[in-house]
Parts: C-alpha cells; sequence; structure tokens
C-alpha cells in the first residue's frame, strides 16, 4: 500500500523540551476524575458519561478526534464504523490500537450532536494539554476541524492544514479528517492514507 510500517521509539519519555503544562502531581486519577466533574461548559448539564480517551498511557501517538456522538458507547472513545475504519488504517502501519492513545476535543457529548461552540472547545482545551504532557507523544493527529480548531486555534478548513507541520508545545501536529467523514469519502480516505505516511515521515525527520 506504499504505507511505511511503524517502528516505535526506543528512547525513553520525558527528554523533550515542551513546555510544562501540567503541575508536578498531576497524574491520570486526578485528570480523569477533574473530566468527570468538570463544569467549564454548559455540556455538563447533559452529560451522561465523559469521554476521557483510551489506549496506551505512553503511546509514541496521540490521536484527537473531534466530538464524541451521542450513540457511541460513551465508556470509550471512536467506536463504531469510523473507529473500525482508524483501527484498520492504524494496523496498515503496524499500529495496534492499543499501542496509542485516543481521545476527544471534547470529552462530554453535545445534546443532538451538535457542533461544538467555541465556547465549549476552549472549556476543553485544558484536559487534551493535560493529557499531552502525562503521555508525551511524538506526534499528535488531529482528526478534524474541531481537534484543529482546539489544538491550533484556527478555523481553517481541513485541506488548509493538512500536509503542513503544526507543533504544540514542541510536539508535531499532523491535521487529517475525522475518522466519521472517511466512511463516505473515498478520495478523503486516500488523502488520510497520505497523512499517515506524512507523520510518519515527520518522526523520522526528528530521530
Ligand atoms: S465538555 Fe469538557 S469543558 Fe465541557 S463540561 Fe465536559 S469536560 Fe468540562
Amino acid at each position: 500500500m506504499g504505507i511505511d510500517v511503524w517502528q516505535p521509539r526506543t528512547h525513553i519519555h520525558g527528554q523533550s523540551t515542551s513546555v510544562n503544562l501540567v503541575e508536578m502531581d498531576d497524574n491520570w486519577d486526578s485528570l480523569e476524575a477533574d473530566i468527570a466533574q468538570c463544569t467549564r461548559c454548559n455540556l455538563c448539564e447533559t452529560r451522561k458519561l465523559s469521554v476521557f480517551g483510551s489506549g496506551n498511557k505512553n503511546a509514541d501517538w496521540m490521536i484527537i478526534d473531534d466530538t464524541p456522538r451521542q450513540s457511541d458507547n460513551l465508556a470509550t472513545t471512536l467506536l463504531s464504523a469510523s473507529d473500525l475504519l482508524l483501527t484498520e488504517m492504524l494496523r496498515a502501519i503496524g499500529l495496534d490500537r492499543q499501542e496509542v492513545f485516543i481521545t476527544n476535543t471534547i470529552k462530554c457529548s453535545p445534546r443532538g450532536n451538535h457542533e461544538p461552540k467555541p465556547s465549549e472547545i476552549e472549556g476543553c482545551k485544558m484536559y487534551l494539554l493535560r493529557q499531552q504532557a502525562l503521555i508525551k507523544p511524538i506526534i499528535i493527529l488531529a482528526l478534524g476541524v474541531v481537534a484543529a480548531k482546539s489544538l491550533l486555534g484556527t478555523d481553517k478548513p481541513i485541506e488548509a492544514l493538512r500536509e503542513k507541520s503544526h507543533t504544540l508545545n514542541d510536539t508535531p501536529i499532523v491535521v487529517s479528517y475525522e475518522p466519521a467523514v472517511l466512511l463516505t469519502s473515498s478520495l478523503d480516505k486516500r488523502k488520510a492514507w497520505s497523512d499517515l505516511k506524512f507523520a510518519i515521515q515527520i518522526i523520522k525527520n526528528k530521530r
């Protein structure tokens, strides 16, 4: 398929020059509790269960989807057909689903699956930053306009952001399409393959 197989890094986490985004005593338990109890935006009023994320908490790859959908099983993320598609794409580059950490930009599903408001995106951003600081990934995949807006502070469309190297606190970010979009667009799916190869090349260049 022309996709390189991912080779995990051998160096130890924590050697990044990133800005320290979390308190020294931050940890996964307190982060999960903060999200579960969060009232930073009005989505807490309709929250059934927050979506924390799942996967390897020491992952090289942190993958950030847009928003959880109310039809999803909120105990995990990116389920259903779009989850299966992403899982297959990761497998094609040699990554098992459990090797990466997958989460959502917004931790509580918007009522009626509406597009998140700027206040909701901004309210939840600190949790992404805390997750980034705990995981210390070597690359972030931002999948969708909401993820890109949160991480990069831009309203530009995916087309204008993909195939470019962005960073957040020294961590490279590759922007691509939301998995759900890929289910209905074979053209975008081909572009998403290209984006994965682009991400691998960025990592190779860092080494
Ligand atoms: S969406 Fe994020 S900011 Fe809003 S209540 Fe849920 S966890 Fe808090």
